[in-house]
């Protein structure tokens, strides 16, 4: 098409074209109306899941873009699902190692608020974090976000904007949300710790424990239905499992009652961008346990009855 698009519309589909990149879809073809393009055996529902080990070529209609859900919090009033909520098997529990758990002592904090625990939190000294940190990055996003993405711990930039997912992988975190039809204010983000570990290495377990109870507090108070563990430690921490993500990753698991996902850290994703379509099937079980539905695709339309 000669025609130019205005600038700001340029800029969103490099973008986009950029995440679908980072997706693993490369291969895009222009819909022509007399071509029938869609194949029998590939519905738009599957086209989000890419066998990534193999180039396939994606219609444009099959892209993972997502019909957002007006609100993803929990109003007094529900409003309508656009989708029922897809049946999940009762989620697993993960075999827990023997010893005192980090999170059966802690009970609800009745009436407990994210301005609450940001008080008691208050200038935090608990543990040795304290003492290279720029600013506490406690959490952002909805207190009523029936999403909470939990990393593990602030990076360089979180550090310095006190807020978590602000950086290379905080980008990617975006997007992914963004590719799910949701906003960040929608969902909630935080991590495990709320210092940022010098030279970004992975917390130690003191400072994890006396980081925990505010965590447990937090997802407590947001009372979430899906927790997203992004990474092996956040995933490792709520579920007190020292198995290897891989072993367990995408399957439904359970944190005090709540469904627990666990999927690969943005940050692996940079460095291994091969893993994104796992990831995505697994924010699609998410958005599936939510009722946000993938957008159908044109072709999908045009395979109605
Ligand atoms: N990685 C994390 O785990 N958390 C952040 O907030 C940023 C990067």
């Amino acid at each position: 098409m000669a025609e130019r698009f205005p600038e700001s519309l340029q800029k969103k589909l490099s973008e986009r074209l950029h995440f679908y990149e980072d997706l693993g879809v490369r291969l895009f073809y222009k819909q022509r109306g007399d071509l029938q393009v869609q194949p029998a055996t590939t519905p738009a529902t599957q086209s989000f899941e890419p066998p990534v080990s193999q180039q396939i070529s994606y219609e444009e209609a099959a892209l993972p873009k997502s019909t957002r859900k007006p609100e993803l919090t929990k109003p007094a009033q529900t409003a309508p699902r656009m989708a029922p909520p897809q049946s999940v098997r009762k989620p697993d529990v993960l075999p827990v190692p023997a010893g005192p758990s980090l999170f059966e002592a802690f009970d609800k904090v009745p009436g407990d608020t994210l301005l609450k625990i940001r008080t008691d939190l208050g200038e935090c000294t608990r543990c040795k974090l304290h003492t290279t940190r720029n600013k506490i990055v406690f959490g952002d996003g909805s207190p009523k976000a029936e999403l909470v993405f939990v990393g593990e711990g602030p990076g360089h930039d979180e550090d310095m904007q006190g807020l978590p997912f602000v950086g290379r992988a905080g980008k990617l975190l975006s997007q992914m949300i963004e590719a799910m039809g949701l906003q960040r204010k929608d969902v909630y983000i935080c991590n495990v710790v709320k210092c940022r570990p010098p030279e970004n290495r992975a917390p130690e377990k003191e400072e994890v424990a006396e980081c925990s109870p505010f965590l447990l507090r937090q997802i407590d108070a947001i009372a979430p239905k899906v927790i997203v563990c992004l990474g092996a430690i956040a995933a490792q921490t709520l579920l007190e499992t020292n198995r290897g993500i891989s072993q367990f990753r995408g399957q439904w698991l359970e944190f005090r009652g709540r469904k627990l996902m666990a999927t690969y850290h943005p940050a692996y994703l940079l460095r291994n961008p091969s893993a994104k379509g796992e990831v995505w099937k697994d924010l699609q079980k998410v958005m599936a346990v939510l009722g946000l539905e993938a957008k159908k695709g044109k072709s999908a339309e045009a395979g109605k009855s």
